[in-house]
């Protein structure tokens, strides 16, 4: 898990990053968030910087509007008051909400949507999700909204952590493009970048295996591009660092999916893995002004 202290421009002045001890149970991954944020507020504290707020966004279904996080595969929880929970700890107000929203609600404040009213975040990492802008709010959809990463692109395929099979995360993830590079192969590769690598060297397997990843992206994305018509797709995440060898890409394949509809500019993302942590303190600044909406993530 990833913290930050960030001030009131966005800025990044201290980060910390630990572990999530998603094996030893919800109890265990708790404690740690409260570590983490406590640690953070004490060294912005001794530094001589008031910290009047904090945020936490979690991943997985999370009910915004009441602080609640729904439901997690990766890290097992159902129905947790966590809001309630944190802020009862942690001695500041908090604001609770969904990782990868609040990381669009940051792209498109301080990164590389700023400025657009209509865009689709797509960090993509271990896990696949999205955040949608539509005239300048983020869509929650009661936290189910943006879980394009399990929707199925091949029938019968992979299993996937949520219990399906072929989802899109099982197929162009990071952590799916190694995998199964992997078995392919059997050389076993540390991240997605080498495997980027090995694409841009020529080697035929990683390029089955990117052209996979890619195609599917493009499968699911052209029909949003299709529905909501954005200015700008920005892609994130561990993969969204890879540039070109993904971005030309998976432009190339949603434009052959899109004949006729408005293009989006497919754009690197400029907070990289950092978003979710801008969107948090984004979250806590507008709860401790008291500029924070029910919806969450209102950017005009
Ligand atoms: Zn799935």
């Amino acid at each position: 898990m990833k913290g930050a202290l960030v001030n009131a421009a966005g800025g990044i002045v201290a980060r910390s990053e630990v572990p999530t001890p998603s094996g030893e149970g919800v109890d265990a991954v708790i404690e740690t968030v409260i570590r983490t944020v406590s640690d953070l507020i004490a060294r912005g504290q001794n530094e001589g910087l008031d910290i009047p707020a904090a945020g936490v966004v979690v991943p997985g279904i999370v009910d915004d509007a009441n602080g609640i996080a729904v439901f997690s595969a990766n890290l097992g929880w159902r129905n947790l008051p966590l809001r309630t929970l944190l802020q009862s700890r942690l001695g500041v107000p908090v604001a609770f909400g969904h990782d990868v929203r609040t990381g669009g609600l940051a792209e498109a404040r301080f990164g590389a949507a700023r400025g657009v009213r209509d865009a689709v975040f797509l960090p993509i990492g271990t896990g696949i999700a999205a955040a949608t802008l539509v005239g300048g709010d983020v869509v929650t959809g009661d936290g189910y909204a943006g879980e394009l990463g399990h929707v199925v692109v091949e029938p019968d395929g992979d299993p996937c952590r949520c219990g399906g099979r072929g989802c899109l995360e099982s197929v162009a993830s990071a952590r799916a493009i190694v995998r199964r590079y992997s078995e392919r192969t059997g050389h076993h590769l540390v991240d997605a970048a080498q495997v980027a690598q090995r694409v841009v060297d020529g080697d035929p397997d990683a390029r089955d295996v990117w052209d996979d990843a890619i195609h599917a992206l493009a499968d699911v994305l052209a029909p949003c591009v299709a529905l909501l018509a954005p200015e700008i797709v920005v892609i994130g995440g561990g993969l969204g660092a890879s540039g070109e060898v993904l971005l030309g890409a998976l432009r190339h394949a949603i434009e052959a999916r899109l004949p006729c509809q408005r293009r989006p500019r497919l754009v690197q993302a400029q907070l990289g893995i950092w978003a979710g942590c801008v969107g948090a303190a984004i979250l806590g600044w507008e709860t401790h002004t008291g500029t924070a909406t029910a919806r969450g993530g209102h950017v005009r």
